[in-house]
């Protein structure tokens, strides 16, 4: 759970990221996932594959701060962004594309950086798996250059 609410803008910033009650059981939900993966990963890799600079929750303050907008899946604790040590983001959603369904991966989107994940089923398929980079925002995990 902390490392799903520690906030290096909140902390620079002394902004409260402090999950509403009502938010714990889906950051839970949120932890769960995160753990299968990190698991599912470790056995794909053969080695311990730990995962950072995790962003899960966000508080509106802190989501507006980061440059997310309000309807965000951080903010109701739905989602986390990651990074998987020695795997690039585009091998990380490579590997987990065939266990969406099986781990309850609602939305994987490759950000070039990091690996974004949401609990939360989108509401057009097309949404569910996608790249986001400076060419915006296109359908599927796509390999693309920093
Ligand atoms: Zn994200």
């Amino acid at each position: 759970m902390k490392e799903l609410t520690d906030s290096a803008w909140a902390t620079t910033n002394r902004v409260d990221n402090t999950p509403p009650p009502a938010v714990l059981i889906e950051l839970q939900r949120t932890a769960e996932l995160l753990q299968r993966i990190r698991n599912y990963l470790t056995a794909c890799a053969g080695i311990d594959t730990p995962m950072s600079d995790i962003s899960g929750f966000r508080s509106i303050p802190v989501n507006r701060g980061v440059g997310s907008s309000d309807g965000s899946d951080h903010v109701r604790g739905m989602a986390a962004d990651f990074k998987a040590h020695g795997m690039t983001p585009y091998q990380v959603c490579q590997a987990l594309l065939p266990k969406l369904d099986e781990f309850g991966i609602g939305q994987i989107i490759n950000e070039l950086t990091w690996v974004h994940v949401s609990t939360k089923m989108v509401a057009k398929p097309i949404n569910r798996i996608i790249t986001i980079d400076r060419h915006g925002t296109r359908a599927g995990i796509l390999q693309v250059r920093p």
